[in-house]
């Protein structure tokens, strides 16, 4: 009796609430081994990582793979960032509710889309204008109304909207943009990757601290070239 109860309530409650993402599981098992399984442990970052559906933010193609442990073709020559190193970014720049964040290269938006779910809003600049057009109507049909997309050139940041808590640069560069570290807020944390495109670059931090600039090293990593209008 009792059975037959708990099939009826779960057969009712499956036609109330029916399964629309088929990937969770896949996404929950991407978080448990390849982020917090290889040492993310910021809980707001975990939690952003869980609830943002990435097979949404890569071409039809690519959904199946979506939850691998590697970037993803986006078009226009551009790839969607591995899940590992968009979830160890955003820990490395302390997302917190009160915070503002400047992203270059939008992308697919899917790095912007996890801030989102953390601080209190995000600008985002992509430089390919078919992108920027397709991530600001993707994040808008996804209800991230604290999200703003520019099409242009990342370099001289977004002045209006400065300073910046946080800045994320997502295309590796041959130097630090000067303009991006005058945005900077006090205590705000920049991280890009530095170094020549083609090659492994370093990821580097920059952290502002009473108008001073202190670096750091992080890792390695692979970013698509930093481009000049
Ligand atoms: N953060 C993205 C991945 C970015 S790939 C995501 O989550 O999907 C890097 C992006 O940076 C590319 O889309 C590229 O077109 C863009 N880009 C390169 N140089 C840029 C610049 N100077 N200003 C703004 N965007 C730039």
């Amino acid at each position: 009796m009792r059975l037959i109860a708990i099939i009826l309530f779960s057969v009712m409650w499956k036609s109330i609430f029916p399964q629309n993402d088929p990937y969770l599981d896949a996404r929950n098992r991407m978080v448990d081994e390849q982020i917090s399984g290889r040492g993310i442990t910021d809980n707001k970052t975990l939690m952003a990582m869980r609830k943002v559906q990435r097979h949404l933010f890569v071409p039809e193609e690519y959904k199946s793979q979506a939850y691998n442990d590697y970037p993803l073709p986006i078009g226009y020559g551009q790839t969607i960032s591995q899940p590992y190193i968009v979830a160890y970014m955003t820990e490395t720049v302390i997302p917190e509710k009160n915070k503002t964040a400047l992203e270059i290269g939008t992308g697919s938006g899917y790095q912007a889309a996890v801030l989102a779910e953390i601080v209190d809003s995000v600008y985002t600049i992509e430089i390919v204008p078919e992108l920027a057009d397709e991530s600001a109507a993707r994040l808008k049909m996804l209800g991230y109304s604290n999200i703003k997309v520019k099409s242009g050139d990342g370099y001289n940041g977004w002045p209006e909207h400065a300073p910046f808590d946080i800045i994320l640069v997502t295309a590796a560069a041959g130097e630090i943009p000067k303009p991006l570290i005058n945005q900077l807020a006090e205590n705000g944390r920049l991280v890009i990757p530095v170094g020549e495109t083609g090659a492994v670059q370093e990821l580097i931090l920059l952290v502002k601290k009473k108008g001073k600039i202190e670096k750091k090293r992080l890792t390695f990593v692979r970013f698509v070239p930093f481009k000049r209008d």
